[in-house]
């Protein structure tokens, strides 16, 4: 169905050469790339182009709050020095603010979200949305927007993880698309723009696991295909916790480009490559890729920096 609020969203959608296999990279610029970034860049790389698909770097950077200065450029920076190349322009999430408002006001039309002006403290100790103001029908001005769910099992099979369900009321309750500041969230940016740029397969860590149903439940309401997943185990540092620039994961110096890559496609249990530069270590890291010997779990062995 085509309306007059998603025909914007359908014009960019139809620009989308769609490939078989369309696989990407969206990091968010809250912290400069670390060696966890540089193993789902590597993974969602090798896993496109061995199945001779596209690869397309994306910049989720619609949380303007969390975007830490500098980071953005240093994100630019390594996808040059490791030599990763996009198959489409690079696109940058908080200039595309008009198309998720778009979707909006489209899922508002048909009844489907509502605005929120529930604090956090409201919510209660298990941080699930009781549904409280879905029939107070309040101007969607500075509220939060929330998503109405239902009591069903959403499931799929993730290539690495197997099956996974949630029921969204149950674990959630009614979700947050667009926060009472005005940010959009997440989960609507990244479902919306997967489907513009014709991704078919998601390839990250499996941090972003739970994360998937509510991804899933979106795309449905919004008449998207379903994605093929595959979430990646994570590298853990020396205390036992994931690297992440919340635990100030060391940046990824890009003086030591091949050593780092070279380090990567072996945590993901992949053939050594040989040192060389960049751009040939890749190639023959997708000559060899294997999904079969990606470590099984949620995490690599091992401790990183
Ligand atoms: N932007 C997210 C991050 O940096 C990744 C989103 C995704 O791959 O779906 O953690």
């Amino acid at each position: 169905m085509v309306t007059v609020d998603n025909i914007l969203v359908e014009q960019q959608r139809n620009d989308v050469s769609l490939n078989r296999y369309s696989g990407r990279f969206a990091p968010s610029p809250t912290g400069p790339l670390h060696f966890g970034s540089l193993i789902t860049a590597v993974a969602s790389y090798c896993d496109a182009k061995s199945h001779d698909g596209q690869w397309i770097v994306r910049i989720e950077d619609t949380d303007i709050p969390r975007i830490y200065p500098g980071s953005e450029d240093h994100i630019l920076k390594c996808l040059e020095a490791f030599e990763f190349e996009s198959d489409a322009t690079i696109i940058f999430q908080k200039d595309r603010l008009d198309i998720y408002e778009s979707v909006l006001k489209d899922l508002h039309d048909q009844g489907l979200v509502y605005a929120c002006q529930c604090t956090r403290k409201m919510l209660g100790s298990n941080h699930i949305y009781a549904g409280t103001c879905r029939e107070l029908h309040l101007p969607l001005e500075h509220q939060a927007i929330r998503v109405k769910v239902h009591d069903e099992n959403i499931c799929f099979e993730d290539i690495l993880q197997g099956q996974h369900c949630s029921n969204l009321e149950y674990d959630l309750g009614d979700f947050v698309l667009k926060r009472r500041d005005g940010i959009i969230n997440y989960q609507l940016a990244v479902v919306v723009d997967d489907y513009l740029q014709g991704i078919t397969h998601v390839v990250r860590g499996a941090d972003l696991l739970d994360n998937t149903e509510r991804q899933i439940y979106l795309a449905q309401i919004l008449g998207y295909p379903q994605l093929e997943y595959m979430h990646l185990p994570l590298a853990m540092n020396e205390h036992g916790t994931k690297l992440s620039k919340q635990n100030l994961a060391q940046a990824l110096d890009t003086a030591q480009a091949p050593q780092l890559l070279s380090q990567a496609i072996l945590a993901l249990g992949q053939l050594p490559v040989d040192l060389d530069r960049p751009s040939v270590m890749l190639k023959q890291a997708v000559a060899q890729w294997d999904r079969n010997s990606i470590p099984k779990g949620t995490e690599i062995s091992g401790f990183f920096k």
